[in-house]
């Protein structure tokens, strides 16, 4: 048994992977400042007598100290979230990411803890091959623009893990999760599952966003929640980076079509350029397709949801939210 101290464990990805662990029996310490996190997404391990719960900024080194000092393991998760936050707050983002990093690489080292950090498929930029592997170049536009800076932040992160690695020794591992969907992902930072299945059941119409062309492969929680766990478990991960991530590809506007099926909805599509719906000169990716054979070499681990899956498991959770409401 393992302590293990998630970052951002109060939110949407955090939480399901704090269920994963004290469902096997590791304690968890969660820090979690509570700006996009919900206490709410712990609900199923309140009261578990191998969770605690702390409030506090990845900013705050102190806390941070205190909370990496305590655990075996850190898994740094807590970061700015969504495009739509990132457009909008890009200042928040920056600090929060790579300061964040910094103050949490920072500690393990002091401690020497083994520390996994969370990347994104939005450090590989605007590069649209497909399928994209580790080795895949970045391809970004300028900094000036608000998504190339969070990718940038992203990437950061990565080399800070790896500099750790290299030069310090520290055990680190890093991920690059692809779009991870699935309950308890809050619609307000601008994912398009969380939204488009809510304006699916509310009767509203589906916004998509520029022609809808554009691909993208979802992989839902649990499965992602394995992947980290499977490689935590295994040491020939450290020092190395992971893309998970599903390789079901589907375009919006066919999402947005399947969505009106499964929940039976009546509602239509709108399209929306992309300059109403975040800032002018917005850029999206045309697609993007993870490659997981690393991690598949590894562990093992396959996505096993397929998109069905997640949308009906999606709608359940905004229908019971509904009823209860
Ligand atoms: N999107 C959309 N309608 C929405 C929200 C998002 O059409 O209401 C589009 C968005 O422009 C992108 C895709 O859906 O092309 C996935 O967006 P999301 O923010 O979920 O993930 P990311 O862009 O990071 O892949």
């Amino acid at each position: 048994m393992a302590r293990y101290l998630i970052t951002g464990g109060a939110g949407f990805i955090g939480s399901h992977l704090v269920e994963a662990l004290v469902a096997r029996g590791d304690e968890v310490v969660v820090l979690d400042s509570l700006a996009t996190g919900r206490l709410a997404n712990l609900d199923a391990v309140r009261g578990s007598p191998l969770l605690t719960f702390t409030q506090g900024s990845v900013l705050d080194e102190l806390a941070v100290d205190q909370a990496v000092r305590n655990c075996d393991v850190v898994v740094h998760l807590a970061a700015a979230v969504g495009v739509k936050l990132i457009v909008e707050e890009p200042l928040y983002s920056l600090t929060t990411n790579i300061k964040g990093a910094i103050t949490v690489l920072e500690a393990a080292h002091r401690y020497r803890r083994k520390a996994m950090v969370a990347s994104s498929s939005e450090i590989y930029g605007k590069n649209s091959d497909v399928p994209l592997d580790e080795q895949s170049d970045r391809v970004l536009g300028s900094p000036a623009v608000a998504r190339w800076a969070y990718s940038t932040s992203k990437a950061v992160d990565e080399i800070l893990a790896y500099a750790y690695h290299r030069e310090r020794d520290l055990p680190t591992i890093v991920v690059r999760l692809f779009n991870t969907v699935g309950p308890r992902q809050s619609p307000a930072y601008g994912m398009v599952i969380p939204r488009l299945v809510r304006q699916a059941l509310a009767g509203e119409p589906l916004t998509v966003y520029g022609d809808g062309s554009q691909t993208r492969c979802f992989c839902h929680v649990a499965d992602v929640v394995r992947a980290l766990v499977s490689l935590l478990d295994e040491p020939q991960a450290e020092g190395d980076v992971f893309n998970i991530g599903s390789s079901e590809e589907i375009s919006i506007a066919d999402l947005a079509r399947l969505i009106i099926k499964r929940t039976g909805s009546v509602s239509e599509i709108v399209y929306t350029p992309y300059d109403v719906a975040y800032e002018t000169g917005f850029e999206d990716m045309a697609r993007r397709v993870p490659d997981t054979t690393k991690v598949h070499a590894l562990t093992g681990w396959v996505a096993t949801a397929g998109l069905t899956e997640i949308l009906d498991d999606v709608a359940q959770e905004v229908r019971d939210a509904t009823a209860l409401a």
